[in-house]
């Protein structure tokens, strides 16, 4: 005879498995940071067979077959809480999906993207694009045959992309990319024809030492709690988490440049307090989980620009920075700082972009990724396309193929439909910005004077708190009222821009 388990004990069993398999995917974070920050250069050989080892445990767990039952019964249950419910219901997704892809198909783009990233760091230290061009071709095929596993409405690009911005697809994407196309070139022309601002300060010799002691003074002032996280150095910077209470930003240090450091840590703050914003009694689950790229970006780019780059934020901060660098920055006004940090300018490197230009990259790239797709556009045919495109939104063209066509990884990694979500940060940090000023009555004040904190709590409050209980649209539905809206961004750059070029 059969024993009917409670739905209590199943789903017991259920938090086990899930909370084991993330106990696996974090210590592979743990590993991930150290080979970016420590490790060294010998350690890379068998870092990289102890990082697949893991992984392929974790993906065992959450793919063996009582684990699909478990979530299958409990999905029928009907006296689970609310947010067990949500949990089953989206790891249940969440295993139906892994499901798809047959164990060859993981093993080949498994094998695929690292020889596709091999291919592209040869072909960068030679400058030519032919060497990568046949490796990510390949990449291009099992990309391809992904999306037909997983399934598709409309255009193949919306399964890959429900990978980092669930519920976005491609009639969302070529709306907004609409109004950018339109939006955004009226204003960037009025720029160029504006007299420029003055940035040079920023290439002085600014010591390592204060650089990185007024970024510790700005993470703690946004409320990053040291005590459930640290900061180091690294070649790019990045965000990680092994669950809330351990959450570690990277930065890097370029003493002849100083924005590098200040906007990187900026940025990385704000990643980093989304993490140790989520709630510890949900670890290993999705409601413990951010809620898609795009969010996490938000978080990061509302932080970076919209108070990072604002006037106000420099109120406070800049005498503090005047004080570590007296000499650099002694003839430089406030405004003059403020006006110089966010001087607009085409240019060809996507992330030295401005938060102007950004979008053009952006865009580009969409373009480009969605036709590869669609099996539109050829992979021999890219640096072809890649230029005109430059040319076309950004009036530059490419010295050579490093500086064009072969300057982001992402491709070669496989990850396609990745890029839009940066994008879409920025609109959803301008909608949520735009929002906590009419929420918060003293946010100005506050920011005028350093105290930030309450900016992260009303952030805990509407987004942090829910993990991935909804999608980026229901998130930005219940917190503005609306869906994407580019105009709040176009509005949010209009007033910004004018102000500075006097436009
Ligand atoms: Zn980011």
């Amino acid at each position: 005879m059969e024993i009917i388990k409670s739905s209590a004990d199943l789903y017991a069993a259920y938090k086990e498995i899930a909370q084991k398999a993330a106990d696996l995917n974090n210590a592979s974070a743990v590993l991930g940071w150290d080979q970016e920050v420590y490790m060294p250069a010998k350690g890379f050989e068998v870092r990289g067979r102890q990082l697949a080892t893991l992984a392929s445990l974790a993906h065992e767990m959450l793919t063996a077959e009582p684990y699909g039952n478990l979530l299958t019964e409990l999905a029928g249950r009907g006296d689970l809480t609310d947010d067990e419910k949500r949990n089953v219901v989206l790891s249940l997704e969440d295993y139906n999906k892994n499901k798809q892809l047959t164990p060859a198909f993981v093993e080949a783009i498994t094998q695929q993207t690292s020889a596709s990233y091999n291919a592209w760091i040869q072909s960068r230290k030679e400058n030519k694009f032919s060497i990568y061009a046949p490796e990510l071709d390949k990449m291009i095929a099992l990309k391809k045959q992904q999306a037909d596993m997983y399934g598709y409405d409309k255009h193949p690009y919306d399964a890959l992309l429900d990978e980092y911005e669930k519920g976005a697809n491609v009639t969302l994407l070529d709306a907004v990319f609409g109004d950018v196309k339109q939006q955004l070139p009226p204003l960037l022309n009025k720029i160029k024809q504006a007299t420029q601002v003055d940035d040079s300060f920023f290439n002085k010799h600014y010591p390592k030492q204060q650089q990185w002691d007024f970024s510790i003074d700005v993470l703690l002032a946004m409320g990053y709690d040291f005590e459930a996280g640290r900061q180091d150095m690294s070649e790019h910077p990045f965000t990680t988490s092994f669950a809330p209470t351990d959450v570690r930003v990277t930065t890097r240090v370029d003493e002849d440049n100083y924005a590098s450091l200040l906007w990187s840590s900026i940025h990385e703050g704000g990643h980093a307090l989304y993490e140790q914003g989520l709630p510890i009694a949900q670890y290993g689950l999705p409601l413990g989980a951010a809620a898609s790229l795009g969010i996490h970006e938000s978080q990061s780019r509302l932080w970076e620009n919209n108070v990072g780059r604002g006037r106000l934020f420099w109120h406070h901060f800049y005498p503090m920075l005047q004080q570590y660098f007296p000499q650099q920055l002694q003839d430089v006004t406030v405004d003059d700082f403020y006006k110089g940090m966010n001087k607009v300018e085409p240019s060809l490197i996507r992330t030295e972009a401005d938060e102007v230009t950004y979008h053009f990259h952006v865009l580009i790239r969409y373009e480009i990724e969605k036709d590869l797709i669609s099996g539109e556009l050829y992979t021999e045919d890219l640096p072809e396309t890649w230029n005109s495109m430059y040319d076309k939104y950004l009036g530059v063209s490419a010295k050579d193929d490093k500086t064009g066509v072969l300057q982001d990884v992402h491709w070669a990694h496989g990850s396609f439909g990745y890029f839009p979500t940066y994008s879409l940060g920025s609109f959803y940090a301008a909608q949520f910005y735009q929002q906590t000023a009419q929420e918060i009555s003293s946010l100005n004040d506050d920011i005028t004077n350093g105290r930030l904190t309450g900016l992260t709590d009303w952030l805990r409050g509407k987004v942090h708190q829910y993990g991935r209980r909804y999608t980026s649209e229901e998130l930005c539905k219940r917190i503005t009222g609306k869906g994407l809206d580019f105009n709040t961004f176009m509005q949010y750059a209009g007033q910004k821009y004018a102000g500075i070029y006097g436009l």
